[in-house]
């Protein structure tokens, strides 16, 4: 099969022509990949910012694909059967963090596209009880960017409370969903791109914006909740103070440039400051029910599975409105 393989972190990807199928282990399917969705986290990933990666490794951790073959024990699971692969891709089951519905949290995780080979890729396997049936309605390159950027952005979202001035800043491929997760609850969103990025402010008013503008600004009215999806650490006392008191501001992203020391005074007034990370199967269930009910309409752009390095070098630059998505 084919494969787009990362050797060393900070090398481009190269394209292994020959790589050997992975089989169904116990457990596992084997699924024929359709669409994988590029995130930024797999740039990340590719540029070093993220230690440790399973090298030598196939990235991609929002796949698309359909059941090719079915391992030893897994059951209600049939050929043909069209899944979808997020990011967590193992959790132990019998820690406090699993036992207790925080997978997300589970110190020997194990995850798609890092620790276990992804869906750049013809073909890859994946834990059966780690992967969502998609709902019909979305074709598979409409899917892809649900599986993380999606469900990130959802929880992301669920973990800030209620809201009725919701910011975004950074305006990828998370926010491009997140904003359509927020009208759908009647929230007014305002949208905060890379500086003069008129097209990105344009983009972020077309998929439902209340109000988009550079990241740099105030924000014209004070926001009840905020989510950070670009990596920049400089953004975290920004959205803090353009966060109301006992607002919640999240930082949705993996990785983050240091965050600037800042005063006391923009924490104060029970404002909340957290993470996310990672996402629970409940996430996944309860998200793809919503995705279908609302119904979310993802932006994308398509690239064959060989031109996955200008995939991630459009999104590293910011060109990209929406998601880029790889098909095998
Ligand atoms: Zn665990
Ligand atoms: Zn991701």
């Amino acid at each position: 099969m084919r494969a787009m393989v990362l050797d060393a972190a900070g090398q481009a990807l190269r394209l292994d022509p020959q790589r050997t199928m992975p089989a169904a282990g116990p457990g596992q399917v084997l699924l024929r990949v359709h669409a994988c969705g590029v995130c930024r986290t797999d740039l990340h990933v590719v540029d070093g910012e993220l230690v440790h990666p399973h090298l030598p490794l196939v990235p991609g951790h929002e796949i698309v694909g359909t059941v090719a073959a079915v391992g030893p024990g897994v059951a209600g699971i049939g050929i043909g059967q069209r899944l979808g692969v997020p990011w967590l891709g193992w959790s132990c089951g019998v820690c406090g963090y699993c036992r207790g519905g925080r997978e997300n949290l589970c110190e020997r995780a194990r995850f798609t596209g890092y620790d276990l080979d992804g869906g750049y890729a013809d073909y890859t396997v994946a834990d059966a009880r780690f992967c969502f049936p998609i709902p019909p309605q979305f074709s598979d390159v409409e899917a892809a960017p649900l599986l993380c950027a999606g469900l990130i952005g959802y929880r992301a979202w669920r973990l800030a409370g209620e809201a009725k001035r919701l910011g975004l800043y950074g305006f990828g491929a998370a926010a491009h969903i997140a904003v359509q997760v927020a009208r759908h609850y009647g929230q007014e969103v305002y949208a905060f791109t890379r500086p003069g990025d008129a097209a990105g402010q344009a983009f972020a008013r077309a998929q439902g914006a209340h109000w988009a503008g550079d990241a740099g600004q105030p924000a014209p009215e004070a926001l009840d909740a905020a989510l950070i999806f670009a990596p920049a650490g400089e953004l975290v006392p920004a959205a803090l103070a353009a966060t109301a008191r006992g607002g919640t501001v999240v930082c949705a992203g993996i990785h983050m440039s240091d965050i600037p020391a800042f005063p006391y005074r923009l924490l104060w007034e029970e404002r909340v400051l957290r993470s996310v990370a990672n996402l629970t199967r409940a996430d996944g269930e309860a998200f793809m029910a919503l995705a279908a009910a609302i119904p979310i309409r993802t932006t994308t752009t398509a690239f064959p599975l060989e031109q996955a390095n200008e995939a991630l070098a459009q999104l590293r630059g910011g060109r990209l409105h929406g998601a880029a998505v790889l098909c095998p």
